[in-house]
């Protein structure tokens, strides 16, 4: 990684932000696109003013224009919890698609390896488990859900595209929920939700009956296995996320536990096409990248309450 030059799209959220930092501590130099729809400036703040690294306001769907070397981009570029691609739906669709060809473009025209940030959501509402990257998922292609789902399925055809018939070489990482300090607090995502309400003594509000399982890596980990991906000349798909699978009862009441909160547990109404289970087969980023997670959920949650309890008193209300 010294020496090279990096273009992370959405490099101001809240993966992109870890992606720079990594990048930079690596020696790499760091191009962080962004338009700030869903992340924000100060995520990136502490590295704002090293000499590697740029902050550029760019919108991925519009002209994207990267003067000198680029070696690598990492299109992360995306609203990804759902409260925020259901407000923006459109812009989703849009960054998905145009955002992702013009990544791509940039890519190809500078000879620079592309990895996409793809996701779980993909395997829709799976009707296999844990979920293996030869599944084909089961989406609902004009559910509210789909405007991520099937923009994210899209660029993966596109990316698969560029490498088939123009021999880009690329990589698509399947990211599983993925949970840390930067979160926003009011991002809509379960882990954010549960602890922000459990350390303000608010009612915890899991949806539906609480069954539905989900499977949470610490951000660490998933950093790790972008780059491992990123390093590689594997194309993937490849999973990465933790199998430590828990219902989401089981994390609401984790969280309840490790805060020390009395909140009590308040059952919501299901979101629409909420899928009913995730978990990923992780044996292939095992054997192509030697990558498994190595943090524990207990440890890693115990890591984003103390960064929640500090954050709490400094964003503003509605981040
Ligand atoms: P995030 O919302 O924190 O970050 C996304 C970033 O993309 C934001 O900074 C946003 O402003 C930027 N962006 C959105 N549209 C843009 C556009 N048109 N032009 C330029 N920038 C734009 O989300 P995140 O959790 O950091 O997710 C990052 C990527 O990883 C997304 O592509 C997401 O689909 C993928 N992913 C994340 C997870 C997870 O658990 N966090 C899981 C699966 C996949």
């Amino acid at each position: 990684m010294n020496d090279s030059r990096v273009v992370v799209t959405g490099g101001a959220g809240f993966l992109g932000s870890y992606l720079c930092e990594r990048l930079l501590e690596r020696g790499a130099a760091v191009v962080c696109l962004d338009n700030f729809l869903t992340g924000s400036p100060r995520n990136v703040e502490h590295l704002i003013g090293r000499p590697a690294f740029r902050l550029v306001e760019c919108d991925l769907t519009g002209f994207v224009h990267v003067p000198g070397q680029v070696d690598l981009v990492l299109h992360f570029a995306s609203a990804a919890s759902p409260a925020d691609y259901l407000r923006h739906p459109i812009e989703t669709l849009k960054v998905g698609s145009m955002g992702t060809l013009h990544a791509l473009g940039l890519a190809a025209e500078k000879g620079a390896r592309f990895v996409l940030a793809s996701t779980s959501e993909v395997y829709g509402d799976p009707l296999e488990h844990p979920q293996k990257e030869t599944y084909w998922g089961n989406v609902n292609p004009v559910g509210p859900r789909s405007v991520y789902d099937e923009a994210k399925r899209f660029a993966e055809s596109l990316t698969t595209a560029y490498r088939n018939s123009r021999g880009a070489d690329t990589g698509i990482v399947r990211i599983f929920n993925t949970y840390g300090p930067r979160m926003r607090p009011h991002d809509g995502r379960a882990i954010p939700t549960f602890i922000r309400q459990a350390l303000l003594g608010e009612p915890i509000t899991v949806t539906g009956d609480g069954s539905q399982t989900r499977s949470i890596c610490y951000v660490d980990d998933t950093i790790d296995g972008v780059l491992a991906l990123a390093d590689s000349d594997f194309a993937g798909p490849v999973n990465i996320g933790n199998p430590a699978e828990m219902s989401m009862t089981e994390l609401a009441e984790t969280i309840r536990d490790l805060t020390g909160s009395s909140s009590p547990i308040r059952y919501v109404e299901r979101p629409v096409d909420d899928p009913a289970v995730r978990r990923p087969d992780t044996s292939l980023a095992e054997e192509r990248l030697g990558w498994r997670p190595r943090i524990d959920p207990v440890a890693g949650l115990r890591r984003t309450i103390d960064w929640f309890a500090k954050a709490l008193t400094t964003y503003p209300r509605a981040s």
